[in-house]
């Protein structure tokens, strides 16, 4: 897969642009105010791609499931903080021709949701990818000989 999508099209500036005045909360509790450009620069990465949480499997019936899914190449799972994501590929139908949102003063509140820095734009965004049965059978062995010792 090219890239890694974690859910949608971040919050923008106003219904046509780029580079959002963003009010984000300090460790003290107050507010401070910042001017972002990253998706301005950005190929529209996270509409690329769909991403959903998911349980991690611990019976062999739901780790079977998974590795089913992992059949498809247009499926993988990623584990960031230990939490598990099945990502699907595939372009939101609303992203225009010029990765712009078509439908940008009332996209979902998940899209909202999404922003920089913490986004694929800036990089690796998983800890652990994977992308075929077999990667998965491996991990999960990697992972019970980890706990055994
Ligand atoms: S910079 Fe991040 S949040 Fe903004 S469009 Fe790109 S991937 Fe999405
Ligand atoms: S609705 Fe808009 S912001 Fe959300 S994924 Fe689609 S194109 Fe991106």
């Amino acid at each position: 897969m090219a890239y890694i999508c974690v859910i949608l099209q971040c919050d923008m500036s106003d219904d046509t642009g780029w580079g959002k005045e963003m009010t984000t909360g300090t460790k003290a509790g107050t507010k401070t105010t910042t001017t972002r450009t990253e998706c301005g620069q950005c190929a529209a990465l996270c509409c690329k791609n769909l991403s959903v949480r998911i349980l991690r499997p611990y019976t062999r019936a739901e780790i079977e499931d998974l590795k089913w899914q992992l059949h498809f190449d247009t499926v993988s799972i990623y584990i960031r903080k230990n939490r598990w994501y099945q990502l699907v590929e595939g372009r939101c139908i609303y992203l225009g021709e010029d990765d712009r949102c078509k439908i940008y003063p009332r996209r979902p509140e998940m899209c909202r949701r999404h922003n920089p820095p913490d986004c694929e734009f800036f990089g690796k965004f998983y800890d652990v990818l994977l992308e075929t049965p077999d990667q998965m059978e491996a991990y999960l062995a990697e992972r019970r000989k980890k706990s055994r010792r």
